[in-house]
Formats: structure tokens, C-alpha cells, sequence
């Protein structure tokens, strides 16, 4: 899909008449395979407690030039403020504050991730700390610039900073694979999961299941987990089919065409995998589809298909696969997409917010089901992605829908799929009914 705007103000006299004009300058985010390195260095690691100690081990494990201090950093290209044992709002300026005079020299691309521990009811100075992390670090997302970001994670208390989710969190947030995450918290709420014995093959030996692969966003996901190295069951309807057999045989994937709305369909998707002797230990239910309209002319026509396609055939899917009882491998990851019209709700998606608000109630409850197999459920929501789905908004809607957010582009499929081969992965284990937005901070919601 093109951007022609953003293609402009990248052009000499593109930037020069923006730059005059003071019209908004999206820059170009680096994505995975951009950077020689997995991590931006050098990376300051901010605070003082055991938890700052012990991430900053874990990054020099990683190979990373890590340091305490900025000193004379001309360039830096993370920031880790390690927040975990602020107990008054009063402790936050002194661990924050020294990143105020680096933010200019912050490199382009540039990643800054707080790691802190969520309210708990409990302490209200404590929690009033803990609750001032999550205000600054989305107002510091607003004010990144050259394509940086910013991002938290909130670990859960009793869970250790090196437990597997937050390991994988912070690896995932410091990357270029989260090049579209901005303004995000992640909770990691227990210790489970298990750190990733092959960085470059996460997910090698996995089998995973995509619903709607032919194209878009789903076939990015495939194409990412593939790379990743799991094995692909790919799934549409049939009248994509021609589309599914391209990138099955592009990823030697299984392809499968079925209407997830067609009765009886779980149960069909059970059979097939039977005859392949296939066990899933991945499933991402993608297949969405929209039919906007203002809720004043809103038909049956409309809403039955939306509310349908994106949540009915996931609560009946997952349940197939849950009840044949032998298709779905020990610790079963299930990654749904919602939407951030979910959250915040959006003019002429009545169907469509409810049907995504539903995914992330879903995902919430079927976590609490799943966890009896070690499995996890969790969404991601994406904001404006550049997909057929978008392509078809009306022109001048698309053009405020692309800018509405703090890196003042549309994202990618590539950005959806690498949030979702995070969830999928074995580090993310800690990580349960969470909906993990993917919109670049858009200005929706909260
Ligand atoms: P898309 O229309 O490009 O692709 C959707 C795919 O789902 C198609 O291949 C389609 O054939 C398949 N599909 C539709 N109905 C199906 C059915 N009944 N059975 C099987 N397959 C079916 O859409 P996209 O933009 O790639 O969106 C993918 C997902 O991401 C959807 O759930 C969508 O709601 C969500 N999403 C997209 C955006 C965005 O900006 N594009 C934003 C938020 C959420």
C-alpha cells in the first residue's frame, strides 16, 4: 500500500516544504534485519536497585555495551530505567531525571523501557509511584522522536526481573521488531515460560495455525512465525484459495481453505490436522473482517457477519481444538487480533468495536482456561496498518487515520506479525490476557 505522502516528505523538496510549512515528517522506523545488532547500544541502565543490577547482567550477557551512567555518551541507543522498588511518588525524579538531559542525544530509532511493578491496591504511596510510571512513560512515547520509542513492563509482584517474560519482553521492546510499539505496557504476571535456546529459530520446532493467511496481515504473521522457524498450517476461505496455495507452497506450509464460519468448522479444522498428524502449538485466529456503517443504518446484513467472522468463530475454534483433546501440543499458545477500535471505539464500527472488544475479553478468559495445560492466551490490538482492509477507507479518513498517532505513519503487517511471534514464543509464558497495542501510540483510547 502506498503512503505518497510520506513517500513526498522524504524527497529533497518534499522535506524542505514540510519543513517550512511545519507539516508532520514521519521517519523511516527500523525494522528487523536494519540493524547488525538485535540491541541499540550503548544501552544506560538507570537505577539502583538489586532489579537494575540483575538487567544489567542480563544485557551484558547479551553482548550489549551497557553502562550506568550517560556521562559523555554523545549517542545513546536504549535507556532501561528499572523503577521495580519505587515506594513515593518523590522516588521516581531521581532515577528519571538523568535521562532529561540525553534525550537529544538519543539515537535515531532509539528505544527507552521502563521496567516497573503495577498498583496492587494496596500501598497508596507505593501505588501512586507505580501509577506515575505508567503517566510518564506514555507522555515520554508523545515526545520520542526520529523513530524512537517507548515502552514498560509491568512485572507482577513476587514475579523476579529475570523471569522468562520479561527477559523476552525486553528483549522483543528493545528490538526493531516492535518498531510500531509505542507508548505500551506489558505485564508479565507470573514466572512461567522458559528462555529462548535459539534466537535466530524461536519458535523452530513449533506448529502454527493462521486463520485468514491469504493476504494482509495474516499472511505477514505467516510468513514471520515461518521465519522464526515454526511449521505453518495456513487457513482461508475457499475464494481465496489460489492466494493460500501461493504462500503455502512459498512456506511449505499445510494449507487449509475453510470458512471459520461455516458450521461445524472447528471440527473439521480437528479432522485435518488428525489426517497430517498435526499437533498446534501456536494459534492465531486473524481472520476479521469490517462492515462499517453508521449504527442509525445499521442492518443484520452488517452486523451478523462482522460479529461472526471476528469472535464467534474464535470462541467455537479454540473450543474444537480444546475439546478433541489431542491437536494442541503441551503449553498451547492462542494469539487473537483485536483492534484499538475495540478500546476506544471508533465512528461507523459499532459491529466491529464490539466483536474486538469481545476478542479481548475472550483472550482474558480463555487464558484462565488455558492455564491448566501451561498454555496462554493474549491479543494484539493494531492500530492503522497498511493492508486491502485500509486501502478501502475513504481517501481523506485514511490520510487523518495514518498521521493520528505519535510516529505519524500507518504500520506494516511485519509490525502486527512480530508483536504476535513474541506472544507465540516460549519466553512470553508469564504474559496472560493481555492485549498488546501495535498503533504507533495512536491518539485513541487510552
Ligand atoms: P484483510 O481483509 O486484508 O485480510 C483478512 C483475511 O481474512 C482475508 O484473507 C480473508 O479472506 C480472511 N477471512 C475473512 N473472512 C474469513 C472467514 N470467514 N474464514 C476464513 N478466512 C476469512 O484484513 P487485514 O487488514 O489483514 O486484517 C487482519 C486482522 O487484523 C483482522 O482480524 C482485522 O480485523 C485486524 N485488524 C486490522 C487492522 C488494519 O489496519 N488493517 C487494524 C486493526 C485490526
Amino acid at each position: 500500500m502506498t503512503d505518497a505522502y510520506t513517500k513526498f516528505v522524504r524527497s529533497a523538496p518534499g522535506a524542505l516544504i514540510a519543513k517550512q510549512v511545519g507539516l508532520p515528517r514521519p521517519s523511516t522506523l527500523p525494522r528487523r534485519g536494519d540493524r547488525p545488532e538485535p540491541v541499540l547500544g550503548p544501552v544506560v541502565v538507570l537505577g539502583e536497585s538489586d532489579g537494575a543490577d540483575q538487567v544489567a547482567r542480563e544485557l551484558l550477557a547479551w553482548g550489549t555495551d551497557v553502562r550506568r551512567r550517560f556521562e559523555e555518551l554523545r549517542t545513546v541507543g536504549s535507556v532501561i530505567a528499572v523503577l521495580d522498588e519505587v515506594s513515593t511518588p518523590a522516588d521516581l525524579g531521581a532515577i528519571l531525571l538523568p535521562l532529561s538531559g540525553a534525550m537529544r542525544s538519543l539515537a535515531p530509532g532509539a528505544r527507552v523501557v521502563t521496567i516497573s511493578r503495577p498498583a496492587a491496591g494496596q500501598d497508596p504511596a507505593r501505588d501512586a509511584a507505580r501509577g506515575g510510571v505508567e503517566g510518564f512513560l506514555r507522555s515520554l512515547a508523545h515526545e520520542m522522536r526520529r523513530g524512537g520509542t517507548a515502552n514498560g513492563i509491568l512485572v507482577g509482584d513476587g514475579v523476579g526481573l529475570d523471569a522468562p517474560g520479561v527477559t523476552g519482553a525486553l528483549r522483543f521492546l528493545l528490538s526493531a521488531r516492535s518498531a510500531f510499539v509505542t507508548g505500551q505496557f506489558l505485564t508479565v504476571s507470573t514466572a512461567d515460560g522458559s528462555a529462548t535456546e535459539d534466537l535466530a529459530q524461536p519458535l523452530a520446532g513449533r506448529t502454527a495455525l493462521v486463520t485468514g493467511a491469504a493476504r494482509g496481515i495474516g499472511a505477514a504473521i505467516a510468513r514471520t512465525l515461518a521465519a522464526d522457524g515454526a511449521r505453518l498450517v495456513v487457513l482461508d476461505v475457499p475464494g481465496a484459495g489460489t492466494e493460500l496455495s501461493r504462500l503455502a507452497n512459498e512456506l511449505r506450509a499445510i494449507p487449509v481453505q475453510l470458512d471459520v464460519t461455516s458450521a461445524g468448522a472447528g471440527e473439521r479444522l480437528v479432522e485435518v490436522l488428525r489426517d497430517r498428524g498435526l499437533v498446534l502449538d501456536i494459534a492465531v485466529l486473524n481472520a476479521g473482517i469490517t462492515r462499517d456503517k453508521l449504527f442509525a443504518n445499521m442492518t443484520p446484513e452488517r452486523w451478523d457477519p462482522v460479529l461472526a467472522v471476528n469472535i464467534s468463530s474464535q470462541i467455537a475454534l479454540t473450543q474444537a481444538l480444546l475439546e478433541a483433546g489431542d491437536v494442541l501440543g503441551a503449553q498451547p499458545r492462542v494469539v487473537s487480533l483485536a483492534s484499538t477500535s475495540g478500546i476506544a471505539g471508533n465512528r461507523g464500527q459499532t459491529n466491529y468495536a464490539a466483536s474486538k472488544a469481545g476478542v479481548m475479553a475472550f483472550v482474558d478468559a480463555l487464558a484462565a482456561r488455558l492455564e491448566a495445560l501451561g498454555g496462554t492466551a493474549n491479543a494484539v490490538a493494531p492500530g492503522f496498518i497498511e493492508t486491502e482492509m485500509t486501502a478501502r477507507m475513504p481517501a481523506l479518513t485514511r490520510e487523518v487515520a495514518r498521521r493520528l498517532n505519535s510516529l505519524q505513519q500507518g504500520g506494516l503487517p511485519v509490525d502486527v506479525a512480530e508483536a504476535i511471534a513474541f506472544l507465540a514464543s516460549s519466553e512470553a509464558g508469564g504474559l496472560r490476557g493481555e492485549t498488546l497495542r501495535v498503533c504507533g501510540q495512536n491518539m485513541v483510547g487510552k
